[in-house]
């Protein structure tokens, strides 16, 4: 049989071959880098072990469970120290830790009493009643207020997305929240709703779900499916054009100029959805997918610094720091990193993970290196009274990080459903069409397989013949 070929080897590509791999169905994974990874990519040198890229995978769902299992890797995957629980927001030029219950919501001086009040009557407002598709901003500011979309969502959306909430689509970027009100007229409500179904379904909310990452960072997931692959692997291969005839699909890579001298029984592109754009599919030349070359990527800078433990004023006793925009800082938050997980850093130093750019300010991530340093220090300077210079740094720069999903994002979704459609044994999968999230991209990874498997059972290419 023809393997299938899966286009990308991140973490969405790689999900899908390793479970090709355990149902034995034959695949074949084409990676432009040298490595696998894509996004993530774990650095140890020095007595420190940094993250380029995501820091920490939440464990969603019992198919992520499933996939450290299988890999062997349930005792090596470490949860953040539930110590840590502090959650630092700037205000006013300082770290405050937010209120992270009801009660301590309400009896924290953090938010003003309007904000508060605002949160009380939240169940008594309506449901949106216009016709034009909301962004976060206003759907925030329509239930919660502006201060709450300033303190609150403005500086989560720069941690997670590096967007902006003023374009983000409340429909397409925050799908369950757009979903509570839809069903249940309310945030509070659908909160509370939503606990009492999870407490007779067993699960747990996102909130509660647990951040974790490995011994030695996110790399050894990719390794593990990696190092079970590797047979069925062709890094530094760039795949810009794809054929399909009767007898499958036919690859060209641009790095060799030559087609893949193999067939293929389908075809999974996991590649960004700029590279996507690009690629030719069907005889004519054609790239059905470049309206997905609209979609914004905004740069991101990573920056690991090491200190020494006494060169830190702060007692660096949670996650991490988020910045809201109206602060006017250089940088979008700092993850403590060896507060959360163990063996980030030598004994008595600390390790720090801060992000510059996204949307909010695009142009900090492409500053040369030196000068993204200084500005980085001023920030921890000030807001973690950092002193003495880092005793390590890793900067990595993400040209184009993470693709926003801002109002009007149906028309890629659509388009990719279209080509989908138009292209029997093409499949599209990644963090542009199922979500951005490490666990999203995961989960991307599975359905595809899924579906892959699927399609190959109804055109009997998987039955055994002669049975
Ligand atoms: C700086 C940063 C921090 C993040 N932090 C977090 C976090 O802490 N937690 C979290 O949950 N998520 C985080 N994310 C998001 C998450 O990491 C990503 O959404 C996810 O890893 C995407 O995986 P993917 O496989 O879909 O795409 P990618 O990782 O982008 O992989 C796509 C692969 O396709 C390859 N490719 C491209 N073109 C071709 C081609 N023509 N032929 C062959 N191969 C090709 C690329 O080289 C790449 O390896 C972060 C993202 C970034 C950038």
């Amino acid at each position: 049989m023809k393997p299938v070929a899966i286009i990308g080897g991140g973490i969405t590509g790689l999900t899908t071959a390793y479970q090709f791999h355990k149902k034995k169905i034959p695949f074949h994974l084409y990676e432009s880098g040298s490595r696998l990874g894509g996004v993530i990519e774990t650095v140890e040198r020095d007595g420190y072990l940094a993250e380029c890229g995501p820091n920490t995978l939440l464990e969603t769902s019992s198919e992520i469970t499933r996939l450290i299992e299988g890999l062997n890797l349930t005792e090596r995957r470490c949860y953040a120290d539930p110590e840590m629980k502090n959650r630092f927001i700037t205000r006013n030029g300082r770290p405050v830790s937010i209120p992270l219950s009801p009660i301590a919501f309400f009896t924290s001086s953090f938010f003003s009493v309007y904000t508060k009040w605002r949160l009380m009557i939240e169940p008594f407002l309506g449901r949106y009643s216009g016709d034009k598709e909301e962004s976060l901003a206003d759907f925030v500011k329509r239930r919660l207020g502006n201060e709450f979309l300033d303190y609150a969502i403005n500086p989560l959306v720069g941690g997670v997305y590096a967007g902006n909430p003023e374009e983000l689509s409340v429909k397409h970027g925050f799908p369950k929240l757009y979903a509570l009100e839809q069903k249940y007229g309310s945030l509070i409500r659908g909160q509370i709703n939503g606990t009492r179904e999870r407490k007779r379904k067993g699960t747990v909310s996102k909130q509660d779900v647990k951040m974790m990452t490995f011994d030695k960072g996110l790399q050894v997931l990719i390794d593990a499916i990696a190092n079970r692959i590797k047979e069925h692997t062709d890094n530094s291969t760039t795949i810009s054009r794809l054929e399909s005839d009767p007898d499958g699909w036919e690859l060209f890579s641009s790095t060799t100029k030559e087609s893949i001298p193999r067939k293929h029984s389908a075809v999974l592109l996991t590649a960004p959805a700029f590279t996507m754009a690009k690629m030719e599919i069907g005889t004519s030349g054609d790239t059905p997918l470049k309206e997905l070359s609209e979609i914004t990527y905004p740069p991101v800078s990573s920056v690991a610094l090491g200190f020494r433990r006494e060169d830190v004023g702060h007692s660096l006793n949670g996650f991490g720091v988020l910045n809201p925009e109206k602060e006017n800082l250089n940088t979008l938050g700092t993850i403590f990193s060896s507060s959360l997980f163990p063996n980030r850093a030598p004994e008595g130093h600390v390790l720090l993970t801060s992000y510059m750019g996204g949307s909010r300010s695009p142009d900090l991530a492409l500053k040369p290196e030196n000068e993204k340093i200084d500005l980085l220090l001023n920030d921890l300077k000030k807001l973690l009274h950092v002193s003495g210079k880092p005793t390590f740094i890793n900067i990595r720069d993400y040209e184009k990080a993470i693709p926003q999903y801002v109002i009007g994002y149906d028309r890629f979704k659509n388009r990719m459903d279209q080509v989908e459609k138009q292209q029997p044994g093409l499949f599209i999968a990644g963090n542009c069409r199922n979500g951005i999230s490490l666990s999203d991209s995961i989960m991307s990874g599975y359905s595809s397989a899924d579906r892959i498997e699927k399609s190959l059972n109804e055109t009997n290419i998987l039955k055994p013949t002669g049975v």
